[in-house]
């Protein structure tokens, strides 16, 4: 008799989906947790100040609200006391000139924003939305499904059926696309490409970059959709109430577990112990723990994954909310970019990319508290900031004015990176400065310290440039029977949907090939 039927390795979004998923299943689960917190990239804490609870990693929730986890599991995680609370106003770019756009939660709305900065951007947007919607589900398909499956090539099928064989092919070429062809052959106004231009960062692109014009759409539909969902009283809720579903089903969470070898038939943990699983092992890891740590044997399989840019956090405690010059909806809007443009979100890869520290880089300004009061004490503030542009070892400044010494993340070199990125928002929020009563900064180096996962500061667990995205990601089936592969690493990518941890778990609860035929022939 083995121990159980399944044991999943980390407790990230994907673990804990796929645990859900199996207990609700009937299956008999484990998760090891080597940190001692659930959730990997889910952590609330209050890591400045007493009373103010920052979402210290990941902090904004729209792909999990409309993933395929959250589906099946939504309703009894509300018995677990998460909730999810949303906004009219989920994004906007603010300029050097103190203008901004704003992409808003209705048609209407947006095309009537883009209007105002160029007439005629706003029929764009319509059309963008005529001719997105009827293939919604093909473009949300490609994302939300095995694609090395009979799934996948159902997908495709349907694509063929639909738009015939050509119309699939132009269709699958336009995903190709990248944002900058995408935002320069469908709008006028410098301001549309600005305002979306900066989304792609949260895919782990660059605006340049194969499919980054695919992902923009996928974005600006999903967030005029779903808008900027966050649980009230931070992340750690969402992981909470999986960790309490799973316990009530009957299933194990243990953390301060770190799981060191990996077989078909279970795991060994640091401490000696042997666990045993009889139908599945499902790591939450990095290709190059897996095949280079876990498993014997397999060491090639990791050979040549690349990571992607590091990032930084940035988290402020205010005494007050900030207060910003320009349009009065700034100070109500959950996430504000700070960017010169497309060419700006552009010129700040380019140079992380090239090892530099970028001269103007895109500022993500997150503020949970315009939809969330209890993060922090009353009439205080707190912001969420987030670099995406960033690189691994510094070979130099761009602006030329910090001193990168060796090119690793010292403290120095971040808190005086911070310092630059601060002086950026202060500008446009003058009761910044006088305001701040703690600033905590992680740089690279403390977040891949976080979370094994976070290999060279990398949020995304991998590049997502196109020969390691989509078919490209790493497979959830590994070359070991009954050994699964989950995480940010394999398909659909980063990003808190559970996308993975739902694909392997429904692979893991479809009934057999004999029982699915006898079931068609008795319908
Ligand atoms: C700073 C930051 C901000 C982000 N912001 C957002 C956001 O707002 N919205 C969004 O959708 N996405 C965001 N992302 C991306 C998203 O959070 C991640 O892609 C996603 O959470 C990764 O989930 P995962 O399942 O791959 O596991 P992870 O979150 O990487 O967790 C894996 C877990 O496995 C554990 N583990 C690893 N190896 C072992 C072992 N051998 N034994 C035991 N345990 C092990 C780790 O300790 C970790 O807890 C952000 C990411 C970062 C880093």
């Amino acid at each position: 008799m083995a121990d159980y039927d399944a044991i999943v390795v980390g407790s990230g979004v994907n673990g804990l989906a796929c645990a859900a998923l199996l207990a609700k299943g009937g299956w008999n689960v484990c998760v090891l947790e080597r940190n001692d917190w659930f959730g990997g990239a889910i952590k609330t804490a209050e890591i400045t100040e007493p009373g103010f609870k920052h979402d210290v990693f990941s902090a904004w929730h729209p792909l999990w609200v409309g993933g395929a986890a959250h589906a099946q599991l939504g309703d009894e995680l509300a018995r677990h006391g998460l909730e999810y609370l949303n906004t009219e106003l989920p994004t906007g770019t603010l300029y050097p000139d103190g203008e901004s756009a704003f992409l808003l939660r209705t048609a209407d709305a947006n095309a009537e924003e883009l209007d105002r900065h160029h007439d005629g951007d706003g029929d764009a947007w319509r059309a963008l939305l005529a001719e997105f919607f009827p293939n919604a589900d093909l473009a949300f398909g490609v994302l939300g499904t095995e694609l090395w499956s009979r799934h996948g090539a159902a997908l495709g099928l349907k694509a063929v059926r639909r738009l015939g064989t050509r119309g699939a092919a132009e269709f699958g070429g336009r995903l190709l696309i990248s944002a900058r062809d995408w935002l320069q052959t469908t709008f006028t106004s410098a301001r549309a490409h600005g305002l979306l231009a900066p989304w792609v960062l949260h895919t782990g692109l660059g605006p340049d970059a194969a499919a980054s014009g695919y992902m923009a759409q996928v974005i600006a539909v999903a967030v005029q959709e779903g808008g900027m969902p966050v649980p009230r009283g931070g992340g750690a809720k969402l992981a909470g109430a999986l960790v309490s579903y799973i316990r009530e089903q009957g299933g194990t969470c243990e953390t301060g577990a770190h799981v060191e070898r990996v077989s078909s038939g279970g795991v060994r943990t640091s401490d000696g112990r042997r666990l045993t699983a009889e139908r599945a092992v499902i790591c939450n890891v990095t290709p190059t723990q897996l095949y280079g740590e876990l498993l014997d044997g397999f060491d090639q399989r990791a050979r040549g994954f690349r990571y992607g840019r590091s990032e930084m956090q940035i988290h402020f405690a205010l005494s007050e909310p900030p207060r910003w010059e320009g349009d009065d909806r700034l100070g109500r809007t959950a996430i504000v970019h700070l960017t010169p443009g497309l060419d700006g979100v552009s010129r700040a890869v380019n140079e992380a990319e090239r090892g530099l520290l970028p001269v103007q880089a895109t500022v993500v300004v997150g503020q949970p508290l315009t939809m969330d009061q209890s993060r922090a004490p009353e009439g205080k503030g707190i912001l969420w900031i987030q670099l995406q542009e960033l690189p691994w070892q510094v070979k130099g400044d761009a602006a030329g004015e910090l001193d990168v010494g060796d090119g690793t993340w010292t403290d120095e070199l971040r808190e005086r990176y911070a310092d630059r990125i601060q002086a950026r928002i202060g500008k446009h929020v003058p009761n910044l400065e006088s305001s701040i009563l703690a600033r905590t900064v992680l740089s690279p180096a403390d977040l891949w310290a976080a979370n094994v996962n976070f290999v060279h500061g990398d949020p995304y667990g991998g590049s997502l440039a196109l020969d390691q995205n989509f078919l490209w990601r790493a497979p959830h089936r590994t070359p070991v029977d009954g050994v699964w592969h989950i995480g940010a690493s394999t398909h659909p990518g980063p990003g808190l949907g559970g996308g993975s941890g739902a694909l392997v778990a429904a692979q893991l609860l479809e009934p057999p090939l004999g029982k699915r035929i006898a079931a068609r022939f008795k319908r």
